[in-house]
């Protein structure tokens, strides 16, 4: 799926993580920015495919491999792998966790009890990191096997999960809208601080279940299967299909203002 919409849906479970704080405004703000942070962190393995990477990291570790080559095989460093497991999600939470308490200046000495203590109080933060982080790997089962038949969700297991082609790459602008009013909303939920009966905590994960559950729905009864092993020669006719699919589903009003949108984004939307 596209970066602007895994970025969006960490955010988007970041309102929920967010309303368990009963920390400020800007604790808040730092677990939305690091949920979506999460969220868009596992395409940095598409790193392999900039223009001039075959320059500098190339010829910096002396790779066998073209960028290009990298990106479309299965090294644990190529596209939908180690950066799309599990594993990676929690070692790099623990990583942010390590580091910042390390860089702290109000514990000292540094101990391992400390380490394990300051682990604990950034849980809501290291929460938001890894909700964000999942569900882009959720995001990305449904869209076609491609070279990789899904994503290496159990690395360092060699198994690929999803890759289903159920829905295209991108031009999934339903999942966008539907992920633009889970945060709305939730947001409006935590702001306006209804009372201790509405629960807000319980509201906000309703609000995400709810939302999760129509984009599942959306995404299962596309009634069109894009799904593709290795390359494909139809990639201009899916393109053409996933967009006939948005116009049917949002009526031309909605799809022409997203279509506009789009062209004005210079990135896979
Ligand atoms: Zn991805």
């Amino acid at each position: 799926m596209d970066i602007i919409t895994h970025t969006l849906s960490g955010v988007a479970t970041g309102t929920v993580v967010m309303s368990f704080s009963p920390k400020g405004y800007k604790a808040k703000l730092g677990i939305l920015s690091i949920s979506g942070f999460g969220a868009a962190l596992p395409d940095l393995d598409a790193i392999s495919l900039w223009s001039r990477f075959d320059n500098l990291f190339g010829r910096l570790f002396n790779l066998e491999h073209s960028g290009k080559e990298i990106y479309f095989s299965k090294f644990w460093y190529s596209h939908h792998a180690f950066l799309h497991s599990i594993l990676a999600a929690i070692i790099i939470a623990l990583l942010i966790g390590s580091l910042t308490y390390l860089l702290s200046s109000k514990q000292k000495p540094k101990s391992f009890s400390g380490l394990i203590s300051s682990l604990v109080n950034q849980k809501l933060i290291l929460i938001g990191f890894l909700s964000g982080f999942i569900i882009h790997l959720i995001e990305d089962m449904p869209t076609p096997s491609c070279v990789w038949g899904g994503v290496n969700l159990f690395w360092p297991s060699h198994g690929y999960v999803g890759g289903t082609g159920d829905t295209w790459w991108w031009n999934n602008y339903d999942i966008f809208l539907i992920v633009i009013t889970i945060i709305i909303l939730n947001l409006v939920v935590s702001l306006l601080r209804p009372s201790n009966r509405l629960h807000p905590k319980k509201l906000t994960s309703v609000i995400l279940i709810i939302g999760f559950s129509i984009s599942l729905i959306q995404i299962k009864t596309r009634g069109f299967d894009f799904n593709y092993t290795g390359h494909t020669t139809r990639y201009d006719e899916f393109e053409v299909k996933s967009k006939e699919l948005q116009r049917d589903i949002l009526g031309p009003g909605i799809y022409n203002y997203m279509e506009k949108l789009d062209n004005k984004i210079p990135l896979n939307f």
